[in-house]
């Protein structure tokens, strides 16, 4: 399937420049949808990763899995507003047996279509299907290049079964010439060490990206590197910075339910469901205003009463308060347009370390 990406980047070019204008005088009504909408397609996972709150038991809601129709339902409602979707959130997606119809009807509405992964169940069956869907980006989430600190950290993964699956769904991207955007990720360690072997391991394959995000404590709920809360604690709270979450981004849980705010894991701070609300609607509805009211004036204990502990939350508060969101846009807008020169063919080295590694991991099969 060949992709128009010319057509998302002018799309997404269109809606920042809306975005960054509009943030001059930022009121709690946002007249932009958001550019990304982040669909839970599952809540269950496979893996108990110990910086994860599923993965820890603190997710509490019930469980279940996105229906197809809840989901045509939204890509309906959301195809001429957003740019983008990502399933994402607090599940592992491949364990939606819908996952490669799903990609391929959002991409059929236009779409930019993305799918993080703990790569686990990312089989080369599964792989064939979802390419052939027309994906655009899959992100792998394979947080270390060490065996011992992967499994630690990913409690119930296998890392040589993770590595093969990202290995072939590379060799794949390649040999059906697909150009799928395919990012190695890992989550911030407090080990610069650790980054660097991490960097440089899956750098030698053929991804488009490498590379480490930042650690998000989940609203001040999981333990680990703290200094940016330290940090601002210093300040009184009518210097905090803003966050601008709910201003440009917005979720959307297996049900149907919507969050403004994507750490909202247990979906305390739910606006409304898109089986019964437009999620256009929902997007300045009461609760969604209120929200963004109570950021604006630091009322933090109003946040805390409408399900949202943002006084503890590390997301978002140093690098993308609204300072900051013009340097944030301008990088990704040049991403973007750098996108075109990071794929790779079958004559790259990169593609032929991917055999190399196939065959060791084949070796240690038998
Ligand atoms: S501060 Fe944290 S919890 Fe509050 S809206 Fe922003 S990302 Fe969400």
């Amino acid at each position: 399937m060949s992709v128009d990406y010319s057509k998302f980047v002018r799309k997404k070019i269109n809606s920042y420049i809306k975005q960054l204008r509009y943030m001059d005088d930022i009121k709690e009504t946002s007249p932009y949808f958001p550019l990304n909408v982040y669909i839970e397609a599952i809540n269950g996972c496979n893996y108990r990763c110990v910086k994860c709150p599923q993965g820890i038991g603190l997710m509490t809601r019930k469980k279940g899995v996105m229906k197809f129709e809840t989901y045509k339902k939204i890509i309906d409602q959301i195809s001429d507003l957003a740019v983008e979707i990502t399933f994402a959130l607090w599940g592992e997606p491949t364990l939606n047996k819908y996952l490669p119809d799903m990609v391929s009807y959002s991409v059929e509405k236009g779409l930019y279509t993305s799918i993080i992964t703990n790569g686990s169940r990312m089989f080369p069956e599964l792989s064939e299907k979802i390419i052939n869907a027309g994906v655009n980006r899959v992100v792998f989430s394979l947080d270390s290049s060490d065996k011992r600190l992967y499994e630690e950290t990913r409690v119930k993964g296998v890392f040589e079964t993770t590595l093969y699956n990202a290995l072939t769904f590379l060799k794949l991207n390649i040999e059906k010439n697909a150009k799928v955007w395919c990012t190695a990720s890992m989550v911030e360690h407090d080990n610069d060490e650790m980054h660097k072997q991490f960097i440089d391991f899956y750098s030698q394959f053929p991804f488009s990206q490498v590379y480490t995000s930042r650690y998000n404590n989940m609203q001040g709920s999981l333990p680990g590197k703290d200094g940016y809360v330290k940090e601002r604690s210093r300040l009184p709270q009518s210097e905090w910075p803003v966050c601008s979450t709910p201003w440009h981004k917005i979720a959307v849980h297996f049900d149907g339910r919507v969050t403004g705010c994507i750490t909202d894991y247990n979906g305390f701070c739910h606006l409304g469901n898109i089986m019964e609300e437009p999620i256009i609607e929902i997007w300045n509805n009461e609760k969604m205003r209120n929200m963004r009211k109570a950021l604006l004036s630091k009322d933090y204990t109003s946040l805390i009463k409408q399900g949202l502990r943002c006084d503890k939350c590390n997301h978002k508060w140093d690098v993308s308060d609204f300072n900051n969101y013009a340097r944030e846009v301008e990088s990704q807008i040049v991403n973007e347009i750098m996108k075109k020169d990071k794929y790779f063919t079958v004559d790259s080295e990169e593609y032929k370390n991917v055999f190399k590694v196939l065959a060791d991991l084949k070796n240690e099969k038998k």
